[in-house]
């Protein structure tokens, strides 16, 4: 028995991975090349060039890690930090925590600034840990998944410049949907995903490296992940190091074509109306969000489960009744919240309605009493706009 035909075709809703569009899913069935083809290499420094754009950056060090968002974030950590250097880790969440744990492997000396779940980490309190004593690097969350907040981050990389730290960035479910000048705000060192707001597979980590973050020596790290023999594979002279995930690449590839064939302006401005129109929907259902409303980020939402209402029976319900998925809680905010995800191809009006439709129906079975009809009545005015629907490359 094989998956081929029998996976169900979910409408992914949860905060990765994405729905992938008609184009990017076919693009899996380019026939396959060999990572030293000819071919292979206008499509890598072609990424390179996309990946360069979708980050708003002119960083030459700019590819795609073989491996998942951790890959990157691994990539990253080991590529800034030797034995012995200090970072201090912004943190309000469970992915910040896992940079904080990865440095620690990588035997960093790492300060953690602790902030609540569900706010963001104030900028003084990171001006306050370096006047305390001066570190190698500073590093922070952009769309904290775990929790649906955006980390304001152009004041915290001030700060890590003024103190000579190198500023260091998860883009993981913000790179393609949420806005991130890496440039203009002074990042020198960011890693994202593919498989949440660009909708590409899951299995590529891209990552970018400004010039100050250059030319560290890596002999203590790791081999796979060090970041300039990549780069020496990405770009010309294309030594081999690896074998690359051919397939995965033609599916990045396609994903940034559409992006940019998009503009990363109006993919902002689909991503935050379309959450808009979601925030206004569960709101007039009686849900309540976790973060307010100046925090919100528009590619993971929060949202509190109700008292009496069990947790994973709703989401269980929503995959076994609507084939919709989204996903609970991490670390304290397990069985406490419900995390959905507008991400890229997700990032739809069909699914905003499909998901408060689905929802309010479950709800209502399971006891909690909300106005009927009233999330998508809410949600409606909001998803009317012309910037709303992601295009769909295989229909004219
Ligand atoms: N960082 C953030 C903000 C994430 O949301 C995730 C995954 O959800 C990761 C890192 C880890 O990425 P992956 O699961 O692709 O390894």
């Amino acid at each position: 028995m094989t998956a081929l035909g029998r996976a169900p075709e979910r409408i992914l809703l949860g905060p990765g991975p994405s729905m992938l569009p008609p184009s990017v899913r076919l693009s899996l069935a380019t026939p396959l090349v060999g990572h030293m083809d000819p071919t292979l290499f206008p499509i890598l420094e072609d990424i390179s060039a996309r990946l360069r754009e979708t980050f708003q950056t002119s960083n030459e060090l700019t590819l795609a890690v073989s491996g998942t968002g951790t890959a990157g974030m691994e990539a990253c950590v080991g590529h800034v930090l030797t034995s012995g250097d200090r970072i201090v880790v912004a943190a309000a969440g469970y992915f910040a925590q896992r940079i904080a744990a990865l440095a620690r492997r990588a035997g960093a000396d790492v300060t953690v600034i602790d902030a609540p779940w569900g706010q963001a980490v104030d900028p003084r309190d990171v001006a306050r840990e370096l006047d305390r004593a001066p570190a190698r690097a500073v590093a922070a969350v952009h769309v904290e998944t775990s929790t649906g907040v955006v980390q304001p981050l152009a004041d915290v990389a001030r700060i890590a410049h003024d103190h000579d730290a190198v500023m260091l960035v998860d883009a993981v479910a913000s790179l393609g949907g949420v806005d991130l000048p890496v440039d203009r705000w002074g990042i020198d060192v960011c890693y994202a995903g593919t498989q949440k707001c660009l909708s590409a597979p899951p299995g590529m980590a891209p990552v970018t490296i400004g010039r100050s973050a250059r030319g560290r020596s890596r002999e203590g790290g790791s081999f796979y992940l060090d970041l300039e023999l990549l780069w020496r594979y990405w770009a010309s002279p294309h030594t081999y190091h690896h074998t690359i995930p051919v397939p995965l690449v033609y599916a990045l590839h396609e994903a940034l074509r559409l992006v940019g064939e998009e503009g990363l302006s109006v993919r902002f401005e689909r991503h935050r109306r379309n959450a808009e129109a979601l925030w206004a929907g569960l709101e007039a259902m009686g849900l309540v969000l976790l973060v307010s409303s100046d925090l919100r980020a528009p590619s993971v939402t929060t949202v509190t489960v109700p008292d009496g209402i069990d947790e994973a029976k709703i989401r269980g319900r929503l995959l076994a009744e609507h084939d919709i998925e989204i996903a609970g809680g991490l670390g304290p905010l397990k069985g406490h919240i419900w995390r959905i995800g507008l991400m890229g191809y997700s990032s739809q009006p069909r699914y905003v309605r499909l998901l408060l439709a689905a929802l309010e129906a479950i709800l209502s079975d399971e006891g909690f009493r909300s106005p009927r009809g009233a999330a998508v009545d809410a949600a409606e005015p909001l998803l009317a706009g012309p910037t709303t629907e992601a295009r769909d490359p295989m229909r004219p």
